[in-house]
């Protein structure tokens, strides 16, 4: 093979290379990453805290409350990494209730509606652990406000997220809810599981199912954001 053919087929096989390359950056990188992170603030609600334990363990006697905060946690950690601006309502395992007098849980309740509004975030998340009076209810499930349009999208992505995790076919559902009526923004709430059902009472226990269960509710968070 002559000098210029060998000279002529790198040329070929280096503009092959390069284009190659430059669509791999552009798969792994859409640019769509950048504009839908950009500026995001998204609020986690780490349902109950301090005497509100929420939903009890059956078997271990595992509180909702302390289930909620770990959950968000790892969240928090995901999307911070993803450069979400995240915000918490409830950052330790005390209520937000302030003093224990009378209506402690309205006053808990309207201080996170409060932060909420001050924060004013693009998606509201709020976690919390389920309970059913028939043990074999399980998985987790999203819920969303009804009427709400918006919030009822971003439910159904965090559902279909949710089911590729667990292989459940579980539908989102609605509800009349006061913290999904706090701003005017997307808001959802996370049933991660049942505490009254012992395997998903097991799982939520275990630490690794934890992590995975939250990279999926960080699935379907972007699952929604890319549908819009
Ligand atoms: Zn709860």
């Amino acid at each position: 093979m002559s000098k210029i053919k060998v000279l002529w087929l790198s040329c070929v096989v280096l503009a092959i290379v390069m284009v190659l390359q430059f669509s791999l950056i552009y798969w792994l990188y859409p640019s769509r990453t950048t504009d839908q992170t950009q500026n995001l603030t998204i609020v986690l609600d780490a349902g109950h805290g301090g005497v509100d334990n929420g939903v009890i363990g059956k078997v271990t006697g595992v509180k909702e409350s302390d289930l909620n905060l770990k959950i968000t946690r790892l969240i928090e950690e995901q999307l911070k990494n993803r450069g979400v601006k995240v915000e918490l309502t409830r950052k330790d395992y005390g209520g937000l209730y302030g003093t224990l007098a009378e209506g402690f849980k309205r006053r808990d309740m309207e201080k996170r509606r409060d932060i909420i509004r001050s924060v004013n975030p693009d998606l509201v998340i709020s976690i919390h652990m389920n309970k059913f009076p028939m043990s074999y209810r399980s998985g987790p499930q999203a819920f969303f406000q009804k009427g709400d349009e918006d919030g009822m999208r971003f439910a159904q992505c965090m559902q279909s997220a949710l089911n590729s995790f667990t292989g459940n076919t579980h539908i989102s559902l609605s509800g009349d809810y006061y913290i999904l009526q706090c701003v005017d923004k997307p808001s959802i709430i996370v049933e991660c599981g049942f505490l009254s059902n012992a395997d998903d009472e097991a799982k939520l226990n275990n630490e690794t199912y934890r992590q995975q269960l939250s990279e999926h509710i960080v699935k379907g968070i972007f699952t929604y954001l890319y549908s819009l």
